[in-house]
């Protein structure tokens, strides 16, 4: 059983009150790693927490913190308890490790368990993992939860569209983990193989996350194989996938505050935010052995949802991720985050599954043009619906950003893509390539 009620409707004085003697715990083994001795050894970080709020008085750890102290200057065990080591996939620069102990491991199967059976996955189904083994978090992670839920497992990673068909016929895969850029990419091959998902599998749910996606790519998702598809946070540092899942009412994201403190902060004075304003999220581990973090400045950029969850958890709830705050672009002096392309785009039902934005200089003028995918049916039709389209999504980039692109429609399946993390994102203002 990984509905674990006790915990997961806590009355939220109760809850507080565990997180409160967690978090002292845990800063108590944070202190036995070199980069926490050194930090907590002036007396003013060295007293224990009396109230969560004063957590605010404790620095920030950042990325780079973990980057400077690579290898083992986060670790708060002896090496010979640490089992597993992890990696971040380095989106954003070099990678950082994470370490685990063998209890470390066992919490973060019980809460991928707990996120697969809030859903509703039951130890009948058949779940085909189609996230990357390795390093990355995603495959492993959600592989032994799986596994503690007693769900057939099929380790198959992404890739190999065609076997990842067969597959999922052939076993008749109820549940998938994938990312959702591949999710839209993976279509392409069905029709290619004229196998129709909601008509020729057992699909019914799909688990996607570890990239930013708007609830539009969600719905595209859901429509295009017919299935509940359920959005996953997490990262790395804190364990990987696991820190925050949606429930089954797909309204935000519980954070398991049990093993996860949360707090919003505004990105440029580190000052926490009211409840429900959007700034970054930093997380501080509530129950980690390995490799506490305290105050983790995640970069994500989301925000707490006001009210109570219908399902009856307690736990607070994230908006879905809106970006990174390192993702923001800033074009002729207008911000915008990718995510408002991607959600205004895939909102137009004749646009496809894949678009890339691009920002150039020209004359000391910033030029954002966004290539996207139609979809086949457009692509069968006349030049006259072809303009109206691209006419259709200018002026729906323009009212949502305030600045107007061009735009390039491109063939269905077109655009370049990748097998890990979608890279969508190339800007050459200053000859660097983003990414989202
Ligand atoms: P990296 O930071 O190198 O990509 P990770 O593989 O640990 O390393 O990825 C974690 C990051 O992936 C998160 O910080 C977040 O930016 C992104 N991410 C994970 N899940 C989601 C999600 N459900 N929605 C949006 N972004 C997500
Ligand atoms: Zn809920």
């Amino acid at each position: 059983m990984y509905w674990e009620k006790d915990v997961e409707t806590m009355d939220r004085a109760d809850l507080a009150g565990l997180q409160l003697q967690r978090l002292n715990a845990s800063l108590t083994q944070a202190k036995r790693s070199a980069f926490y001795g050194k930090r907590f050894s002036s007396t003013s970080y060295n007293d224990e927490i009396l109230e969560l709020r004063d957590l605010s008085r404790i620095p920030f750890t950042t990325k780079d913190d973990l980057r400077n102290a690579f290898p083992y200057g986060f670790l708060s065990v002896d090496l010979q308890e640490v089992i597993r080591l992890h990696s971040s996939s380095g989106t954003t620069g070099n990678p950082t490790v994470v370490f685990h102990t063998a209890s470390d491991i066992d919490r973060w199967g019980n809460l991928i368990a707990r996120c697969m059976y809030t859903t509703g996955v039951r130890k009948h189904d058949v779940f085909q993992n189609m996230m990357g083994y390795g390093l990355f978090t995603g495959g492993l992670g959600f592989h032994y939860g799986a596994e503690k839920l007693g769900v057939m497992t099929i380790p198959i990673g992404p890739g190999n569209s065609k076997r990842q068909i067969w597959f999922l016929k052939q076993l008749k895969a109820t549940v998938i983990h994938i990312l959702p850029s591949y999710a839209l990419r993976l279509y392409s091959f069905f029709e290619e193989l004229e196998v129709d998902p909601k008509r020729d599998l057992h699909l019914r749910i799909a688990f996607i996350g570890a990239e930013p996606h708007s609830e539009e790519i969600r719905k595209k998702i859901e429509l295009l194989y017919g299935i509940k598809v359920y959005n996953s946070y997490g990262l790395s540092e804190m364990c990987g996938p696991g820190v925050a899942f949606e429930c089954e009412c797909q309204d935000g994201l519980h954070v398991w505050e049990d093993h996860f403190y949360p707090e919003i902060i505004d990105p440029d004075t580190g000052e926490v935010l009211p409840d429900g304003e959007r700034g970054e999220l930093v997380l501080t581990t509530l129950s980690r052995e390995a490799m506490p973090l305290v105050r983790y400045r995640t970069r994500d950029l989301t925000r707490f949802l006001p009210g109570k969850c219908p399902c009856g958890r307690t736990h607070r709830r994230i908006d879905r991720i809106t970006g990174r705050s390192d993702d923001m672009l800033i074009i002729n002096g207008v911000n915008i985050f990718p995510i408002q392309i991607e959600k205004t785009l895939m909102a137009i039902p004749e646009i496809g599954r894949n678009y890339l934005i691009e920002i150039h200089k020209e004359s000391f003028m910033d030029k954002l043009s966004v290539k996207v995918e139609i979809n086949e049916e457009v692509f069968q039709g006349t030049l006259a619906e072809l303009e109206k389209l691209q006419g259709k999504a200018v002026a729906a980039l323009r009212t949502e950003l305030g600045v107007t692109p061009s735009v390039k429609l491109v063939e269905p399946s077109s655009l370049p893509v990748s097998e890990g993390k979608a890279q969508r994102v190339y800007d050459y203002r200053d000859g660097e390539k983003g990414s989202l």
